[in-house]
């Protein structure tokens, strides 16, 4: 979803700045059945059984891979409702009425700094597995797929660099839990057996910057350090994020294990530190709710599972509740438009964005280039489009649409307000058949 941005006032320095409210209370939770990864799903509980949390509810099921969906919080099973997901689509949810008990499964545990310097990679790609983490910048990518590379890694990168507008989630997650960063680094070392790692950020981050410069005091020699990268979007793109901190290019497709690099984002990396410390899934995160249509926009951490409905009043309610509004789950660029705030916050979900609907009028294109000198990949968008429009698709295919990243600027750059990226990713699936 590209957000028309001509009237966006980016609060994203302010937001930024300020503490994350803790809201861990919600009457409800609801936990998403399927997603787009594993679109089928069993559940093991029936209506009235009571749960605990972290307690394994049901199995997603997916082409490659299976994933436990956990409760997170204790409480009872109502059943089943629908409500809007990240990817756009209404989906059916598990609906939990809390206890507010916080009763923990058995399967929840400390490990001990001697145990995890004992677990092979093996066994953390297991831990990892077994508590569903996933790429939480938004990607879903299972993260013990990453795990199971064979390819020997010499750097990890941390994607904290968070580049979309508006989103400052990630930047709460590092300023707040710099220790938890830290320490899933030296596992995700130890496991790969690397000696080398970057926390690459915005380099006018200069608050996270003051902050891991004192904390990577206490880690010398451990070969973690700090990498200030561009302040542009689409920075936080693996491969820019890649060649801007190693020097090097990726080749289309290419996958940076490749080159001996492996990268996660911040927020995988706080789920990673929980599942080896404490055998614990991912069942809080931290979300940006902002926009202009709200009016205290705020960084929150939050239960996975909590409905965006509870956290409107918290931001002092919608601006106008009389306009049509806007919300888009994700980031401007990259986001998923839903049409009503019935929305839920699951593990990817980086933030809510809401704003009074404008009404934009598509004009002819003007064949400015603009769409063309914007694209990080070197498509060309308009004859994308006009290859589209004319169903052309040995052309389609010919302008290679399948290395598009998604990223929005097109559409974003568009002089005549045409959504060329919605033309792309049109003709990704053309080019697919
Ligand atoms: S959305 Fe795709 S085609 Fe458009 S600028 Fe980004 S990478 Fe290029
Ligand atoms: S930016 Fe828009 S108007 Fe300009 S060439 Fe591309 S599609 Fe046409």
């Amino acid at each position: 979803m590209i957000a028309k941005t001509t009237h966006i006032k980016d609060t994203k320095n302010l937001v930024g700045s300020l503490p994350a409210i803790r809201y861990m209370k919600p009457k409800y939770l609801y936990i998403a059945m399927a997603n787009a990864r594993c679109p089928k799903a069993d559940l093991y509980i029936k209506e009235g059984d009571h749960v605990n949390s972290f307690q394994v509810i049901g199995m997603r099921h997916g082409p490659f891979f299976e994933q436990p969906i956990h409760a997170t919080c204790s409480g009872t099973y109502v059943g089943l409702e629908k409500h809007y997901h990240r990817n756009g689509k209404l989906t059916d949810f598990i609906k939990i009425k809390n206890d507010f008990k916080e009763t923990f499964d058995h399967s929840v545990k400390e490990r001990s700094d001697e145990e995890i310097k004992a677990l092979t990679k093996e066994e953390m790609t297991e831990i990892i597995k077994d508590c569903a983490n996933v790429g939480l910048g938004g990607s879903s990518f299972p993260t013990f797929v990453k795990f199971q590379t064979d390819k020997p890694i010499k750097m990890i990168l941390v994607n904290g660099i968070e580049c979309e507008p508006y989103i400052t989630a990630d930047h709460r997650l590092m300023l707040e839990f710099p220790y938890r960063v830290m320490e899933a680094i030296k596992y995700t070392m130890q496991a790969f057996n690397c000696k080398q790692a970057k926390i690459c950020i915005k380099s006018k981050y200069t608050d996270i910057k003051r902050v891991y410069e004192q904390v990577l005091k206490e880690y010398v020699g451990s070969g973690i350090e700090l990498c200030c990268v561009g302040n542009y979007y689409p920075q936080g793109w693996e491969v820019e994020m890649i060649r801007n901190a190693t020097g090097i290019q990726l080749k289309p497709g290419e996958l940076p294990s490749s080159q001996g690099i492996i990268d996660f984002n911040v927020s995988t990396m706080v789920g990673i530190y929980k599942a080896i410390k404490y055998n614990m899934p991912v069942i809080k995160r931290f979300i940006t709710v902002t926009g202009d249509g709200i009016n205290y926009p705020k960084n929150f951490r939050v239960k996975v599972g909590t409905s965006i409905k509870e956290l409107i009043p918290l931001c002092g309610g919608y601006k106008h509740p009389d306009k049509e509004k806007v919300f888009i789950l994700g980031g401007p660029m990259m986001g998923a438009s839903v049409p009503s705030d019935d929305c839920i916050i699951t593990k990817t979900v980086t933030s809510i964005i809401i704003l009074d609907k404008v009404n934009y009028v598509e004009e002819p294109c003007v064949r400015c280039g603009s769409c063309v000198l914007s694209c990080p990949v070197h498509l060309e968008p308009v004859q994308i489009m006009n290859a589209v429009k004319a169903n052309d698709k040995e052309r389609i295919k010919k302008l290679n649409p399948l290395k598009c990243v998604e990223c929005g600027l097109c559409a974003y750059s568009c002089t005549s307000k045409i959504n060329v990226t919605d033309y792309v990713k049109r003709a990704k699936i053309f080019a697919k058949l």
